[in-house]
This record gives C-alpha cells, sequence and structure tokens, in this order.
C-alpha cells in the first residue's frame, strides 16, 4: 500500500505515496484534526481546495456523541460528514488516558467515566477497532497507553508491556474494507524500550506505524529524542507518523528525520486566538499593529483568505467577535500547513530539500509562547488526534 518514491541524500526525508479506499496520499503529509466529525471551523469543500488530502478523526469523542448507532445509521463518518477523501482515527487510548476519570486498567481494556457527563464506560482493544470499523475510516490506530512525559521508568515500562499486548489483540480484530491498521511505538525517551516496542510491532506485522508519546508535555529536545530513537527500527517501505505535532519548523525538521505523517490541532487552535502562522514564525492579527494594514495575512500566500481580504478586514472581524475572521484565519493557518507539505515533497522531488531546511531554521523564528501553549493544552488535552 505504501510505495517509497524518494529518500533525500542530505537527511532521512523520504517522498512516498500511500493507496487507501479513498484515493491516494502523497507523502510527507499534514492532516488536519477533524475531533468531532468537523475539523474545527472548516467544511469539506474548503479542506479539499487548499490541497487537504487526509484528516482525523477521534474514536473517543466521536464514541461519546453522537455515538456509533448514528454513524452506522449515516453508512460511516465519510458519509455523515461528507468527507470523500481519506480519513485515519486514532483508537481513542490518548484521551482516555489524558481526559477520562480513568476507574481501573484490565487485561482487556480501562474502565473509565466519561469527561462529558461521568458515565462509566470500557475502551480497550477489542472496542476501538469495532468503533473503527463501524466508523470506516482508512487507518485505524491501535489502541494504546500513551502515558504523561515525566511517568517513572517502570511506568513506562507497564505502558509498553500493555501497548504490544493490546497491539496483538487489536491486530485479529475484524476490520472495515481495505482499512490499514497503525502500530504505535510507546517508550518514552528510554532507548531501550522505543527499541523492544517498535521491534515487537513490526514483527506482528502492522501497515504503518506511529510514534506516540510525543506531544504530552515534553520540551522540544525530548519530542525529536523520542524520533531518533524509534525510526531506526521502522521498516523503510512502510509509513512513519509522529501523533500530535507540531509547529511548522518542528515539521520541517521531523521529516528529516524520516516521518511521513503528521497530524496538530495548533493550525486551528491558534486561529481561535487571533494568530496566524506564517513561514517565518507566528503574527498576531488581533493586535493595533495591523488596523490599517491592508495587505493580505501573508505576503504570497495562495491560500483563500489571502487572496480575498485584508489583514486590517480580518482584524477588525476578530475584534468584534464575527465567526467570519475566526474561519478566514483558520482557512489560512490550515493551508500554510498543507502547503508546507506541498513545498517539503516538491523539495525531496527536485533533491532541494536540504537547502530548503537550512533556510526554513535560519528564517522561522519559534514563538515560544505557542511552544508553552502546546505544552501546557497537551497536558489537558480536549482534541489532540
Ligand atoms: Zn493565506
Amino acid at each position: 500500500m505504501f510505495e517509497l518514491l524518494k529518500t533525500d541524500t542530505t537527511s532521512k526525508a523520504r517522498m512516498g505515496r500511500f493507496r487507501t479506499p479513498h484515493g491516494t496520499v502523497e507523502t510527507p503529509v499534514f492532516m488536519p484534526v477533524g475531533t468531532q466529525a468537523s475539523v474545527k471551523a472548516l467544511d469539506s469543500r474548503e479542506l479539499l481546495e487548499m490541497g487537504t488530502q487526509i484528516i482525523l478523526g477521534n474514536t473517543y469523542h466521536l464514541h461519546i456523541r453522537p455515538g456509533m448507532e448514528i454513524i452506522r445509521a449515516a453508512g460511516g463518518l465519510h458519509q455523515f460528514m461528507n468527507w470523500t477523501a481519506p480519513i485515519l482515527t486514532d483508537s481513542g487510548g490518548f484521551q482516555v488516558f489524558s481526559l477520562a476519570k480513568i476507574r481501573k486498567i484490565k487485561p482487556h481494556g480501562v474502565e473509565f467515566r466519561s469527561h462529558l457527563d461521568g458515565s462509566p464506560l470500557f475502551l480497550g482493544p477489542k472496542e476501538a477497532m469495532e468503533i473503527q470499523c463501524t466508523l470506516g475510516s482508512d487507518i485505524a490506530m491501535v489502541f494504546d497507553e500513551c502515558p504523561p512525559h515525566d511517568c517513572t521508568p517502570k511506568a513506562a515500562e507497564e505502558a509498553v508491556e500493555r501497548t504490544m499486548r493490546w497491539a496483538a489483540e487489536c491486530r485479529e480484530q475484524p476490520r472495515a474494507p481495505g482499512q490499514s491498521v497503525f502500530g504505535i511505538v510507546q517508550g518514552g525517551v528510554h532507548g531501550k524500550l522505543r527499541e523492544r516496542c517498535a521491534k515487537a510491532l513490526v514483527g506482528m506485522g502492522f501497515d504503518g506505524y506511529a510514534i506516540g508519546g510525543v506531544s504530552v508535555g515534553e520540551p522540544e529536545h525530548e519530542m525529536m529524542e523520542a524520533v531518533e530513537l524509534t525510526e531506526p527500527f521502522l521498516p523503510a517501505d512502510q509509513p512513519r507518523y509522529a501523533m500530535g505535532l507540531g509547529t511548522p519548523a518542528q515539521l520541517v525538521e521531523l521529516v528529516a528525520r524520516g516521518v511521513d505523517m503528521f497530524d496538530c490541532v495548533l493550525p486551528t487552535r491558534v486561529a481561535r486566538n487571533g494568530t496566524a502562522f506564517t513561514s517565518k514564525g507566528t503574527i498576531s492579527i488581533k493586535g493595533g499593529a495591523v488596523k490599517a494594514d491592508f495587505g493580505p495575512i501573508e505576503e504570497g500566500c495562495s491560500c483563500f483568505a489571502c487572496r480575498n481580504f485584508t489583514r486590517a478586514y480580518v482584524r477588525h472581524l476578530l475584534n468584534v467577535n464575527e465567526i467570519l475572521g475566526l474561519r478566514l484565519l483558520s482557512v489560512h493557518n490550515s493551508h500554510m500547513y498543507i502547503d508546507l507539505m506541498r513545498q517539503i515533497r516538491r523539495h525531496i522531488a527536485e533533491g532541494t530539500f536540504g537547502e530548503f531546511r537550512k533556510q526554513y531554521a535560519a528564517t522561522y523564528v519559534p514563538s515560544q509562547k505557542i511552544l508553552d501553549a502546546r505544552v501546557k493544552r497537551a497536558l489537558k488535552v480536549e482534541d489532540r488526534g
């Protein structure tokens, strides 16, 4: 299903192609997060127009609302939300361990209470795969345990043990027609654990492999380390997915470390705070500085918002709480991420990724506020993929 088309000569960056029942995905790829069967503030027409190839949906949230009875009656998640391109679904493991009040970890899953109304629920490998089968996603993820980044080595080891056992169980469950299943490598920043987990999962034979246990409040160097410790043990001819990451500059660096797939809530989340991503860093579109700025959100950007509206207008909309302001900024930010991946693919194809990477790192000014927001929010996640 995955075809490795080209590998960069200056780094581990790769270009590939992944076939799914709803179409082919060119990698490296960014997947906008559609937690509640919606990429916040964007409709499917806008997503397709900006070049979105695949989106992410969440098992945990969709299981709670609207529930699988409705999804089944609708004919699956694609039909329900009118999204015709591929969908990857998270298994719910991350949300169970970060959002819900856990009552008991059992051999075959977790007893917990819904974060919404406290009702008792159970999610394990069997349930997570059953839900993803009903959702009919193109790529399903195994049910894993994602511990906090500062957990004890013993807790990290237990999480790896459970993750491996549960992955084996997930492997045996029925799937939707043509559905791929990806394993998730845990193990924090412990090299031995990462290696053990990766080798065990590869031995089971999944269609792709995710690097989990990142985007859980860890500092950037630990995020990079987790990826570097895992990547050598993943097969070159299968896709690799880093879950829940990151800023544009981090994505370039993660591609350089051999990652093919990404999802992140940052583009739509920071839009809600009036912040725009640009290729040089973030800028505020809410402040007085752009009050009479009649240029686009980002000079040279080809998104719908930048082609048609000015900073001054978007700022005005944001300041009077008009929904359109938030929508336009979400269009720009999501387009920015999608377009970054398009540029990366082109540079890998043309053999200029090394130059591009150097230039990006030199011109992109990371915002501490954004990095902090990513970390803080990760600790009380609502909608990470
Ligand atoms: Zn734009």
